[in-house]
């Protein structure tokens, strides 16, 4: 992905994470409210620090895309912008979590997201000795609603685009494969306010429960800022 080479040629100039990062940054936590960015910067941090990228999302919708693992009844869930049982997330990490490839650290995007998820997460962190770093991507709720509800998605590559804030060259087609943009199922205006409530209601609380559970927060002002410059800034704070 291009932003991330130019990411990794910032990092090499300035040093946003150095050795000394890459080798105690076990357990990354990106925390924030859909459409805050998470999936951006993970990809992003996991090109850099060589660890997995954990995202509960990605992982239910490519259950449900090949026809294994999610029920029905979770698929229908999504769709709605309703959270899906802890169970099934929380069994779903667990096993991811446990492949050799995230033996030396992993970002987790969209988890934990209730409660009950970050007992189970600090748990089993817990009992590997496995100390969190969480960073709180922080944005404006006006920003939010901007970003989700102009947001298309290269089916083929992944590459997020927005019809307002960051078209691309030629109306709906994706500037690097020229694939037809296409919309997520829960971008729509009622499934956003779903999620977003969801957000306030269920996820919002377990930023307190990590911090006074000892996990270390980065707090992100990630509004205005480009991905590039959001993620400088996770890089030095994380240097310090
Ligand atoms: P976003 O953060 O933009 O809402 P995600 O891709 O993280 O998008 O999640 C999409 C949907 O997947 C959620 O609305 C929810 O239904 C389900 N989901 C993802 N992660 C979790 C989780 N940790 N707990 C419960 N449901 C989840």
């Amino acid at each position: 992905m291009k932003v991330s080479l130019r990411v990794r040629a910032g990092f090499a100039a300035g040093g946003a994470v150095s050795n000394v990062a890459k080798r105690f940054v076990k357990a990354i936590v990106l925390f924030g409210s859909p459409g805050s960015g998470k999936g951006t910067q993970a990809k992003l941090l996991t090109d850099c620090l060589g660890i997995p990228h954990v995202s509960t999302g990605e992982m239910l919708r490519d259950g449900i895309r090949q026809g294994r693992g999610v029920t029905p009844k979770t698929a229908a869930k999504m769709q709605a912008g309703i959270l899906v049982k802890d169970a099934v997330v929380d069994a779903m990490v667990e096993e991811r979590l446990s492949r050799p490839d995230a033996a030396n650290g992993f970002v987790l995007d969209g988890y934990p997201r209730t409660l009950v998820q970050a007992e189970h997460l600090t748990g089993w962190l817990a009992e590997r000795g496995i100390h969190e770093v969480v960073i709180h991507l922080a944005v404006d709720y006006n920003i939010i609603i901007a970003r989700l509800t102009g947001r298309r998605e290269c089916p083929r590559c992944g590459t997020l685009y927005n019809v307002v804030l960051r078209p691309p060259k030629v109306d709906e087609l994706c500037d690097l494969d020229g694939e037809k943009l296409v919309r997520r199922d829960d971008d729509r205006e009622d499934v956003i306010r779903a999620r977003l409530e969801a957000y306030d209601r269920q996820t919002r609380p377990v930023l307190d429960f990590l911090r006074s559970n000892g996990g270390r927060v980065i707090e992100v002002d990630a509004s205005n800022d480009p991905p590039e410059a959001v993620f400088q800034k996770i890089g030095r704070a994380m240097e310090n």
